[in-house]
């Protein structure tokens, strides 16, 4: 049995992983067209800033690690430029050295990821214009940093990866401006929501010019200026570009893989794709929302863990199934965590759900214990049985277990009525006597 698989960060190397325990026997061969494998990509912001300071806490394994961990062989600067369906053959270029070859395989796992979106702005080629998705890439833009005359950076994009930059820009000393098209930061979330981070990021002193484009970019050879839609003239040393990620599925839809409407490779629940003995996981991938039974794609490392992980399992000869997810994701924006899980008001409606928002302010925990801070819940109800499809969470410590507890009550399709009656531990330190979740259940019902 020989198990190829293209793309070696989250997913290609959990699939790997998972197939070398599945069959002992099997050769695995991974491709990987960067240099660096199983990096994290969510650490690039903290490894940027210094709060993560070596590169190989970032970087966890070496090719020569996993060979010797697996024993899976990971072929780094080998890029897939054909996957060839008839003879199950994949062809590749050595990028290193110029040679291309051919490798036979029984089963295929494409895990290629994603990219980021880059408009053809005009002057995107000045230096200094970066965006950030490997280790490499971060690398470039802390030399960039390290440069005395680097002193202004200019944002493109209120996203999450944008505004996790800024807090790493402001600590490193930064002018930080964000540029967001969008009238608020955070598109997916409420505006509500996104308003409570909008006025933390102008404490921290983040400028913030919302609801305008980037028209252009201008300078000698770096970036000297970022010229808005609106006419805005905005000085800057450097630009991170982060408006968001296309999925990487052109080499499978060039060897006839189906692609769903999202841009992203169809999968079912085993991640096979439309064609036998291939499968596909993580950010190349689509997903399933649980609570429409709809195809979705909502990029993320804790899908592409658990995708990769059942794609390589059933490679391997197994059976697993990732049935699909609520979307959650969490960020720490300087000192508040945002957390988003299930769907907003205008996802439940489009559903046809009778559905009503309910926003709370609680604490984290006690008010006489030390670290006290406020915490914002946001709950999406469904009118006619008081189930919960939706939050959202924004506030200081503590507000990440919020958000878990939320997802599994969502997950379970709980009522109003139940995030009260669920017993949540209590003590000073960690909560109050009534929950901040249980709070939000008492309003909502
Ligand atoms: P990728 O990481 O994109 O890896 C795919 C690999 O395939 C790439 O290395 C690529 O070079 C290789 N490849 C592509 N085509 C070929 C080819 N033809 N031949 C050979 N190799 C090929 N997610 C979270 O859940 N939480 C977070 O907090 C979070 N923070 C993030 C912060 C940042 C700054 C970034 C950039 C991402 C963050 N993410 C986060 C997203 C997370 O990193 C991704 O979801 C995850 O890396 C996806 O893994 P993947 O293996 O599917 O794809």
């Amino acid at each position: 049995m020989k198990i190829a698989v293209i793309g070696a960060v989250a997913a290609g190397t959990s699939a790997a992983a998972k197939a070398r325990r599945t069959d002992k026997e099997a050769e695995i061969v991974v491709f990987e067209k960067g240099t660096d494998i199983s990096y994290a990509g969510c650490g690039l912001p903290y490894y940027i800033s210094g709060v993560t300071p070596s590169r190989s806490e970032i970087v966890m394994n070496t090719a020569e690690d996993f060979k010797e961990k697996y024993n899976v062989e990971v072929r780094l600067q080998h890029e897939v430029t054909q996957i060839e369906t008839d003879g199950k053959k994949l062809k590749y270029k050595n990028l290193n050295t110029g040679e291309t070859g051919e490798y036979k395989y029984d089963k295929l796992i494409i895990a290629t990821g994603a990219s980021p979106i880059k408009p053809p702005f005009e002057g995107l080629d000045l230096e200094n214009i970066f965006t950030l998705r490997s280790v490499e890439s971060a690398d470039q833009i802390k030399v960039a940093l390290s440069r005395k005359e680097t002193q202004k950076v200019v944002i493109i994009g209120a996203g999450l990866i944008g505004l996790e930059m800024a807090e790493s820009f402001r600590e490193l000393g930064m002018d930080v401006t964000i540029v967001e098209l969008e009238d608020q930061v955070l598109p997916p979330y409420s505006k509500e929501m996104a308003e409570i981070v909008a006025e933390h990021l102008r404490e921290k002193e983040v400028e913030l010019i919302l609801d305008d484009g980037v028209d252009h970019f201008e300078g000698e050879d770096r970036v000297e200026k970022v010229v808005t839609a609106s006419g805005k003239k905005i000085e800057t040393d450097l630009v991170l570009l982060s408006i968001g990620v296309k999925a990487n599925s052109e080499l499978a839809e060039k060897a006839g893989v189906e692609i769903g409407k999202t841009g992203a490779i169809k999968v079912n629940e085993r991640l096979e794709t439309n064609l036998k003995d291939i499968y596909a996981a993580g950010d190349c991938a689509e997903s399933t929302d649980l609570l429409t039974n709809k195809d979705v794609w909502v990029p993320l490392g804790s899908t592409a863990n658990k995708q990769g992980r059942t794609a390589g399992e059933n490679a391997a000869g197994g059976d697993y199934k990732h049935y699909g997810i609520l979307k959650t994701g969490i960020t720490k924006i300087f000192d508040l965590t945002v957390a988003k899980t299930g769907l907003d008001l205008e996802e439940a409606e489009k559903e046809e759900i009778d559905a009503v928002a309910v926003k709370i302010k609680a604490h984290n925990h006690a008010s006489y214990y030390p670290g006290t801070a406020p915490i914002h819940l946001r709950g999406i109800f469904d009118r006619e049985n008081g189930v919960i499809v939706g939050a959202e969470v924004i506030g200081g410590e503590g507000s990440d277990k919020r958000i878990d507890v939320l997802a599994t009550a969502i997950y379970n399709r709980m009522t109003a009525g139940e995030l009260f009656q669920v017993d949540l531990a209590y003590a000073p330190p960690y909560s109050g006597p009534k929950d901040a979740v249980a709070i939000l259940g008492m309003v909502a019902e």
